[in-house]
C-alpha cells in the first residue's frame, strides 16, 4: 500500500473530475474558509500568541490553505504556511494556489518554536494500513502469475503509520501549543472490520488491479486516533459528523452570503452545501477530531 500510493502521488494529480476522486476542498470554497475561520477564532482565543504557523499535511492542490489564508487573513491573522508533501506534481499545484509556502518532506521538519495550526484533510486514509486475519497479518502473494490475498476471515486493521504521525503532529502541539483539526472518512469507534478501497476514475475498483495506478485508502479508526493523541500528552474533542459540525460552523449563512454576491450561482452553491453536509453524502461519514494543546482552547463547532 505504501509503495503503491508513494508512486501514484509521485506521478500525477489524482483530483477533479478528470482525475480519480474529488475532496471536499474541491467542492467549494466554504470548506476551506470554514477551516480557516475555525483556526483563527482558536488561535485568537488562546491569546493570540506570537509567530503560530499554519500547517497542512498533504495539501493537494492548495486549494483548501489558500480558502483557510483567505479567511484567517480577514479574521487579522497571516501565519506563514509549512507543507508536508511528498509528491512533487502536487507540489507544483500548491505553489501556483500558495506561492509563499515552505514545503517539508515530513512532519519532523517543521519549526519546533512556535504554536501550530494544523490541518489534515483526507491524509490519514493515504498512508498504509496492515490488516490481519485471526491474528495472522494477510500479505499479497502473486498466487498462478496475479496478485492475491493469501488468507480470508474477519479483518482487524491497524496502521502503525498513522499511529506515528498521529503521535508526532499530537506532541508538537501539545508542546508547541496550537491544535491540530484532523478530517477524513472513517469510524467513530474501533472495530473489526475490512474497509481497504480502491478508486479509480471515480468508481471503486478491484484492490489488486493496477498497482500504483489507483488510490489506495483505507478508514480512519477515530478512537485509535483520539487515544494516540491522548498518549502524546494532547487534548481532543470529537469526532463529531463533518455535516454538523460544518453546520455549527456557519455554512449555512456562507452559503447564503455567496448566493447573494452571485445569484446566478445559488442552485450550484446549495448543491454543494448539500454535498458537504448530507447525511447520506459526505455528511455523517466523514468526520472531524480536533487535537489541541491542553492549555488551548477547544476549536468551535465541537
Ligand atoms: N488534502 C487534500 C489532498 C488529499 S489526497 C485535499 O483535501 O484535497 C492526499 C494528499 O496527501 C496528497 O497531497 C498526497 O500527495 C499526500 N500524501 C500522501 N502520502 C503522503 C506522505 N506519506 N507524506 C506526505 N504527503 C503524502
Amino acid at each position: 500500500m505504501e509503495a503503491c500510493n508513494t508512486y501514484y502521488y509521485a506521478t500525477r494529480d489524482p483530483l477533479g473530475a478528470a482525475g480519480d476522486f474529488t475532496t471536499a476542498p474541491e467542492i467549494s470554497q466554504m470548506f476551506g474558509e470554514l477551516i480557516g475561520a475555525a483556526l483563527a477564532d482558536v488561535w485568537a482565543r488562546a491569546g493570540q500568541p506570537r509567530g503560530a504557523r499554519y500547517v497542512e499535511l498533504g495539501p493537494g492542490r492548495g486549494t483548501l490553505a489558500s480558502d483557510a489564508l483567505r479567511a484567517m487573513r480577514s479574521a487579522g491573522l497571516q501565519p506563514p504556511v509549512h507543507f508536508v508533501e511528498t509528491s512533487p506534481v502536487l507540489r507544483q499545484a500548491q505553489a501556483a494556489a500558495v506561492p509563499h509556502a515552505q514545503w517539508h518532506d515530513s512532519i519532523a521538519d517543521l519549526p519546533t518554536d512556535v504554536p501550530l495550526l494544523v490541518v489534515a484533510n483526507e491524509f490519514l486514509d493515504a498512508l498504509p494500513i496492515r490488516q490481519h486475519v485471526a491474528g495472522i497479518e494477510r500479505h499479497v502473494e502473486v498466487i498462478g502469475g496475479a496478485l492475491a490475498f493469501d488468507r480470508d476471515g474477519e479483518i482487524v486493521e491497524t496502521s502503525p503509520a498513522r499511529d506515528a504521525v498521529t503521535a508526532e503532529i499530537a506532541g508538537r502541539v501539545a508542546k508547541q501549543g496550537g491544535a491540530a483539526l484532523i478530517v477524513d472518512y472513517g469510524h467513530t469507534a474501533t472495530g473489526p472490520g475490512d474497509t481497504l478501497q480502491a478508486v479509480r476514475g471515480h468508481h471503486f475498483a478491484g484492490l489488486l488491479d493496477k498497482p500504483g495506478e489507483q488510490d489506495l485508502t483505507s478508514h480512519v479508526d477515530f478512537q485509535r486516533t483520539a487515544e494516540v493523541a491522548r498518549s502524546a500528552g494532547a487534548a481532543v474533542a470529537g469526532p463529531v459528523e463533518q455535516g454538523p459540525w460544518l453546520e455549527r460552523l456557519g455554512i449555512l449563512a456562507r452559503a447564503r452570503a455567496l448566493a447573494n454576491a452571485a445569484p446566478d450561482r445559488t442552485a450550484e452553491i446549495e448543491a454543494c452545501r448539500a454535498r458537504l453536509c448530507r447525511p447520506d453524502q459526505m455528511g455523517s461519514l466523514f468526520k472531524l477530531l480536533a487535537i489541541r494543546a491542553p492549555e488551548w482552547p477547544t476549536p468551535a463547532g465541537l
